[in-house]
């Protein structure tokens, strides 16, 4: 690769290549072949989890075919965390640092039907959100990175994640203390995304919007009407930047938009709100007023409720207020450590070819994710990585009816996250 090639002949001018690096360059090159060689196992693999989808909650099948991989690979593995979670530990030959990778496990509902040749067996289930392909490139890491066992100073948790699409996953995982069996230093993990195979996308701190819901409660001796009136107009006045005429596909389908997207540093998805849809009802004698809306700003996110609040205390509507809060969250955005995202996009880049890497300068509407819970506990990044191509026809927008996934795309993901890992494992460990 020419970018490699001139990367390294400039260190060796400056006279700072240490044999560490040098011997690190050509671990990345064992990896790249490893890849090569596991590749063909590592599709039948994610074709075979494809035949046999499982839902949020019920992925036993998936989670046994899991634990018997890594155990084959000599990893110590505990199964049943937080329901079917997985759990993988791989110790390399020296003490290092501590990482973790999570992959996603379960399918989703639907009658669409599969778009491939291999088709779901399970009537009206299917992976339409590529975690198939999550597990099975987890599943290839762990594989090229038992391989560099006695290279690797530190060790690598693989956290194999049930009922993502639930929002619930993450956090029965952890409650079921999967922090005590694991310690991580730093977590990392990826979705397939609609950008071309192989492609990487990624972005510091916020990668999608805050989903909200808030929940107003008045007294039922209220003019419903003009009540709703009032409400919805001042919903309407926080919206900002995004045309809502249409559905959210049409905006979701502007995403990969090369001039407006989110790869587009003019992207209409830096700093916007968009109200999702609002509701009055009236039960056991309290009106409810609810409004769920998607919302790029903490800041603004925290000053919604107290904003209308106010609004509503110098309205009419005064005396009959009880309270606002935000209901219960199903949906999250992952926060990714800015400088863990900074080293992370230059060491794969210098081990790959830099293009691989397409920064996002926006943040994704209408998508949720639970990874924020491990975020919670220890810096880490999320990524996405392409899984489409147009030239064959497959389109890898998750949760729609024609999803398919470039399969290519888990050979990028396993020797570009396998190399990471490795990296970030042995940074800094004692020589
Ligand atoms: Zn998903």
């Amino acid at each position: 690769m020419k970018i490699q090639l001139i990367a390294i002949l400039f260190l060796v001018f400056t006279g700072i290549l240490s044999a560490q690096s040098d011997k690190n360059t050509s671990i990345y090159q064992q990896i790249e072949k490893q890849t090569d060689i596991i590749y063909n196992s590592l599709v039948n693999i994610r074709r075979d989890l494809h035949m046999n989808p499982e839902i949020s909650k019920q992925e036993k099948r998936t989670s046994k075919v899991v634990a018997e991989y890594l155990r084959n690979l000599g990893l110590e593995v505990k199964t049943n965390v937080g329901g079917n979670g997985v759990v993988g530990i791989l110790e390399g030959g020296k003490k290092g640092r501590k990482i973790a990778w999570r992959a996603d496990m379960d399918a989703i509902k639907t009658d669409d039907p599969d778009v491939v040749s291999f088709k779901s067996k399970n009537e009206g289930v299917r992976h339409i959100c590529g975690h198939d392909v999550h597990t099975t490139i987890a599943l290839g890491i762990a594989n090229v990175l038992s391989q560099q066992k006695e290279n690797l100073e530190g060790t690598v948790y693989f956290i194999f994640q049930p009922a993502e699409e639930t929002f619930t996953g993450a956090k029965d995982m952890i409650e079921d203390g999967l922090f005590e069996i694991i310690k991580p230093d730093e977590v990392y993990g990826l979705h397939i995304g609609p950008e071309a195979s192989g492609m990487i996308n990624v972005k510091a701190n916020e990668l999608f919007a805050y989903q909200k819901t808030l929940a107003i409660k008045f007294k039922p001796n209220v003019n419903k009407k003009e009540l709703e009136n009032f409400l919805n107009t001042l919903l309407k006045g926080f919206v900002r930047n995004i045309e809502q005429n249409g559905s959210p596909w049409d905006i979701i389908n502007k995403i990969t938009d090369p001039t407006i997207g989110l790869t587009s540093k003019e992207t209409i998805f830096k700093d916007y709100f968009i109200l999702q849809g609002a509701r009055l009802r009236t039960e056991k004698g309290v009106t409810f007023y609810n409004a769920s809306f998607l919302e790029t700003d903490l800041k603004k996110v925290n000053n919604i409720p107290l904003e209308i609040k106010k609004q509503i205390l110098s309205s009419t509507f005064k005396d009959s207020f009880i309270s606002i809060d935000y209901s219960k969250d199903y949906s999250g955005t992952p926060i990714n450590d800015p400088e863990l995202t900074k080293i992370a996009t230059q060491t794969i880049s210098s081990f790959y070819n830099k293009e691989i890497f397409m920064p996002l300068y926006g943040q994704v509407p209408y998508f949720g994710e639970d990874f924020i819970f491990y975020q919670q506990k220890v810096p880490g990044v999320f990524f996405f990585l392409g899984g489409s191509n147009v030239e064959k026809g497959i389109s890898s927008m998750p949760h729609t009816a024609n999803f398919a996934v470039d399969e290519t795309t888990i050979k990028y993901g396993v020797q570009s996250f396998a190399s990471l890992l490795f990296e970030r494992a042995n940074k800094n460990a004692s020589k």
